[in-house]
């Protein structure tokens, strides 16, 4: 079973066309895995029929038992995060600044003070049109911990291919450099940048490819809207040339794509222009992992 994970340096690359659209040319022996928890959306071209939710639990919440506490006045004295906060003499807890520590239970002399584990989302698990199991989550507003739904996430469809001995996982991770990519990077074979022409493009392209390197995964990329300015497109190929990545495929500026997934179809699905050059892409990049 390999792992091909597609990430990109900021939002707005098209990553998430890109996906859908690997997902559609993929081979049956399959899973997707959607670990862009924040924002997820691949499902939305996926017609999903949910087979199972499951409750993600990650923070916790300190809440006070009046029926015990004395108002000492501890709990403020030591909470760093200044969520006790006093009215009227009575010590309550902000819920919103909890950080979940747990320091205020221990020193409580009345022992007033418990963790409450909180709903910060759920992991979906569902069939979709291509016959291929989507494994997908989200995260709770204001919700934290999201790189721990990312591994939920990705570690549930890995279990899955292994039980049914598919060939690959396809992960559509997160934008950015964050805790939910670094996740998301874990344990893959094969990491699939996809970038634009522009300045923060190529700005951000170095920065998730600096780290992508800590982690010895392999990469290859695809310049989307590879037209739209040409010599930032030519600087982003020598810096794949100098860091010896292997460029896959440019794609020029298509109205296909928003209209695509303004229909709730993949941009693949949507122009057989577009099919046949993620089938291309497809082959290659199997031959990477
Ligand atoms: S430390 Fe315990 S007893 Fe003291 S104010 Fe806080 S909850 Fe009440
Ligand atoms: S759990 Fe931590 S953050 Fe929350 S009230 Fe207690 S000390 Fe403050």
């Amino acid at each position: 079973m390999k792992e091909i994970v597609i990430i990109s340096g900021k939002g707005g690359t098209g990553k998430t066309s890109v996906a859908a659209s690997l997902a559609y040319v993929s081979s049956q022996r399959t899973v997707l895995a959607d670990c862009d928890v924040d924002a997820s959306d691949l499902h939305l071209v996926l017609e999903p029929e949910i087979i199972t939710e499951e409750d993600f639990f990650s923070s916790e919440l300190a809440v006070i038992d009046y029926d015990k506490c004395s108002d000492c006045g501890k709990c403020n004295d030591i909470c760093r995060f200044k969520a006790v906060k006093n009215k009227d003499n009575k010590f309550f807890i902000e819920s919103n600044n909890c950080e979940g520590c747990g320091y205020c239970s221990h020193v409580c002399p009345e022992q007033a003070i418990t963790l409450i584990r909180q709903n910060d989302g759920k992991m979906n698990i569902s069939d979709t049109k291509l016959n291929k199991r989507l494994y997908h989550a989200e995260l709770g507003p204001g919700a934290e911990n999201s790189g721990k739904l990312v591994a939920k996430v990705k570690n549930s469809a890995k279990k899955y291919a292994r039980e049914n001995e598919l060939d690959y996982v396809l992960v559509d991770g997160s934008p950015g450099i964050g805790c939910p990519v670094i996740s998301s990077l874990s344990g893959a074979n094969l990491v699939m940048l996809v970038t634009e022409t522009t300045i923060t493009g190529l700005h951000d392209l170095k920065r998730v490819i600096e780290l992508v390197k800590r982690f010895r995964i392999k990469m290859c990329c695809i310049i989307n809207k590879s037209d739209i300015n040409t010599e930032i497109r030519d600087q982003i190929k020598e810096y794949f040339l100098s860091e010896n990545i292997e460029l896959v495929a440019e794609i020029e500026y298509n109205e296909d794509f928003p209209r695509s997934i303004s229909a709730g179809l993949s941009p693949a699905e949507y122009s057989i222009e577009i099919k046949t050059i993620f089938e291309n892409i497809w082959n290659k990049i199997i031959q990477l992992t």
